[in-house]
């Protein structure tokens, strides 16, 4: 006899069949790219991509590779050991040094993800004696960090400076030893960039630390690529990011901040202290990517032209984007069926996109998420642009 609990999960997976809100994945068989191969039914297809955070183009570059490789030669494929039982390797540290001098920080402590490095950087630092203040749209990852902490929380509307100030003052009527500021550098649903001026006048003003997660500024922002803090010429206290977007593509995060923060992180952050080590090919391949990055200026500017001219077409054709200036594009559909319709019409037209709607944006606003790579041709954007004016039409999106 089926247990019963199966039977409520196909009825609530059912649910969002019909809601339009199920996810299915698409496999890829090429290398990740502005350019890839799909499977569809059988037949290998190419299609143009812009739902990577390939946001420099460097998740193929053949130095990566090659470094990685050479990691690989010398380090072996694995090590089989959390750090500080047998799997610290020196090229681990140098990767360190390497993320700590690129973010302008003291020190910095390697995580499998920059998902672990948010569920791990709280809990070590701050107790019941001490308060966060989180924007309402961080990351679901900054979320669950903080619950996993004992300080109190406290939440602000969405780059709501006011509503910052409001809450400052709430957490400081309960006396903590520590307030902590907590937001996403990049907002990564709208491409919106935080006030991080603002954010830090207010923590210095109520005596706080600000923590910024940067991985969708991470090799965009900032003279060279160093992120949001540099972007706006502000110091950020506690800095996490990923080596899974802009920097190579393939995973692994990263706290940077003071030495007693890192030092800290590496004795109490239960996701360094129980998981396994980064393995060499991506310790050896993030540090060229961190590389290629802070000597990215090209790729930067190349990034810049391509937002500024999709950006341009897909208005010029009449669709509603968010405003800003960020390699994250959002085309706002509000409906999620319509979402899912529009970005499977693309599929079928060549051009992978990918439609969010709720429960990873809220209610009504569901969206295509276009993202740019300083990869993308601009005969590859125009093909896009194209496509998504047929399928617009198509689908009586546009007049
Ligand atoms: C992608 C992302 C993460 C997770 O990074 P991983 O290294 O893939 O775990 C965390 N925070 C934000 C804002 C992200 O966009």
């Amino acid at each position: 006899m089926t247990h019963p609990t199966y039977t409520r999960l196909e009825q609530e997976l059912a649910a969002m069949h019909t809601a339009g809100l199920y996810k299915t994945e698409r496999p890829i068989v090429s290398a990740q790219s502005a350019q890839i191969q799909v499977d569809k039914a059988g037949t290998h297809t190419p299609v143009l991509n812009f739902c990577a955070n390939n946001y420099l183009g460097l998740a193929d570059h053949p130095e990566i590779i090659a470094a990685a490789k050479a990691a690989m030669d010398t380090y072996g494929y694995g090590m089989a050991s959390v750090r500080f039982i047998c799997g610290t390797l020196d090229l681990h540290r140098q990767l360190e040094m390497a993320i700590a001098k690129f973010t302008g920080h003291a020190d910095s402590i390697l995580f499998a993800a920059c998902f672990d490095a948010n569920g791990g950087v709280f809990e070590p630092l701050l107790t019941a004696e001490d308060a966060i203040v989180s924007d309402s749209l961080n990351h679901a990852s900054i979320i669950d960090g903080i619950r996993l902490c004992k300080a109190k929380r406290f939440r602000f509307a969405n780059n709501d400076m006011a509503d910052l100030e409001a809450q400052l003052k709430a957490a400081q009527a309960t006396n903590p030893r520590t307030i902590v500021i907590a937001t996403d550098g990049v907002f990564s649903m709208d491409g919106y960039i935080a006030n991080l001026p603002e954010i830090r006048r207010l923590a210095d003003a109520y005596g706080a630390l600000i923590m910024v997660d940067d991985c969708h500024s991470t090799g965009i922002l900032g003279p060279t690529g160093n992120g949001t803090g540099p972007h706006h010429g502000v110091h950020v206290d506690i800095l996490t990011s990923t080596l899974g977007k802009s920097l190579g593509g393939a995973a692994g995060g990263f706290v940077a901040a003071s030495q007693p923060v890192i030092d800290m992180l590496r004795q109490r952050a239960r996701p360094y202290l129980f998981s396994n080590t980064l393995p060499p090919a991506i310790a050896g391949g993030a540090l060229k990517a961190i590389e290629l990055t802070v000597n990215g200026a090209e790729l930067r500017a190349k990034l810049q032209r391509n937002q500024a001219h999709f950006r341009s077409g897909l208005t010029a054709a009449g669709f509603d984007l968010l405003p800003g200036d960020h390699p994250i594009i959002p085309v706002m559909l509000y409906d999620a069926p319509l979402a899912q319709a529009l970005a499977n019409r693309l599929y079928e037209l060549g051009v992978y996109v990918s439609g969010f709607f709720y429960p990873v944006v809220p209610k009504g606003q569901a969206r295509i998420r276009t993202q740019m790579s300083a990869a993308h041709t601009p005969e590859q954007l125009d093909t896009a642009i194209a496509a998504f004016t047929k399928a617009g039409h198509e689908l009586g999106i546009l007049a």
